[in-house]
């Protein structure tokens, strides 16, 4: 009889169950088995179990893609970490021999397989990834921290496209999690202005908890005018944490400036001025999932420079994670971390 463990597997559309299920087994010598600590409730989750369903998942998957775990076993192959080390996971698991993969875009990869997306992820006592997925913490970080190593390796690729410079200005599009990541890792990098713009007041509040007084619902207020009023000649940097502000952050870069899309809203159709790209010199980056960016991410949490208490509003234990999902569908919560 094998052991059973709590998880919570996506059953189809609209259905996410929690039962239990077989503990998962090593079955690779470059594996690891870890017992999953924390794990962040993503916005992609809502997306997932949401009718229509905005973001498709495997059938048949534990869900969880945001997490830190301590490792329990080790396959016969593994060298990079060992048994009891506290480790986060890079849950786009890319395959090391596509072109993409070879010159070193994992995140690009074109067989990118994703952890607790189609394949199984955190919503559960235990977890087995490949170890070349798995990048040790240091213990003395606080658990919850780790539920942050995935978002913030994201924004990390965001952040390094820009290079921003110290007192240069910035705005973020999108007061969510992703947003509000931004904000804190440009202030850690000596920004000047930091304008945040949502349309919801609980994110705006929140925003304004955090220490950014320089907030905006720019369906209440004009965007552009606000942004020249506090920069002079508009946002040094921009970025777009909602996945369809790109007209808008357009119109708050200065000339030269640049801008990161970097939330996907497939559902938005975004029509921009194109020729004020042009007029304006603009840069656009686009920023997706993590580009090798996961032991900075690491040594940033080490560092403990940003403030990711403040960003949890939740904490709960997996059997509430329904309550959790519905929480952030309704744009009640911040950060939720789940203890499985
Ligand atoms: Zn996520
Ligand atoms: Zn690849």
């Amino acid at each position: 009889m094998s052991e059973k463990m709590l998880a919570a597997i996506f059953e189809g559309e609209g259905k996410l169950t929690l039962k239990d299920v077989p503990v998962p087994q090593i079955t690779k010598p470059d594996q690891v088995k870890l017992k999953v600590e924390a794990v962040g409730i993503c916005g992609t989750d809502v997306h997932i179990v949401a009718v229509p369903p905005g973001y498709i998942a495997t059938p048949g998957t534990i869900l969880g893609h945001e997490y830190v775990g301590r490792i329990v076993e080790v396959g016969a192959e593994v060298t990079n970490v060992k048994v009891d080390d506290r480790v986060v996971v890079l849950p786009n698991d890319y395959c090391g021999t596509c072109t993409y993969c070879q010159i070193h875009l994992p995140n690009l990869c074109e067989n990118i397989g994703a952890i607790g997306i189609h394949v199984n992820g955190a919503y559960a006592e235990y977890n087995v990834v490949a170890s070349k997925l798995a990048f040790k913490m240091d213990d003395s970080v606080q658990v919850e921290h780790g539920a942050f190593a995935e978002m913030l390796a994201d924004v990390v690729n965001g952040t390094n496209k820009v290079r921003l410079q110290p007192g240069e200005s910035v705005v973020v599009i999108g007061a969510g999690p992703i947003g509000q990541l931004y904000a804190q890792m440009f202030k850690a990098a000596g920004a000047g202005k930091i304008i945040i713009a949502d349309m919801s007041d609980y994110r705006l509040d929140y925003s304004r908890k955090m220490g950014f007084d320089l907030v905006i619902d720019p369906s209440k207020e004009d965007f552009e005018k606000f942004v020249l009023k506090h920069t002079g000649i508009g946002a040094d940097v921009v970025v777009d944490a909602a996945g369809s502000g790109l007209a808008d952050a357009i119109k708050a870069v200065r000339k030269g400036g640049k801008v990161v899309a970097f939330g996907v809203n497939t559902q938005a159709v975004a029509t921009f001025p194109q020729s004020q790209v042009t007029f304006k010199e603009i840069t656009v980056f686009g920023a997706w999932l993590a580009n090798a960016t996961f032991p900075a991410a690491v040594k940033v949490l080490e560092s403990r420079s940003l403030d990711l208490d403040g960003l949890i509003s939740h904490k709960m234990p997996l059997k509430e994670l329904h309550q959790g999902l519905d929480l952030l569908a309704q744009r009640k919560a911040m950060k939720i971390v789940v203890y499985p």
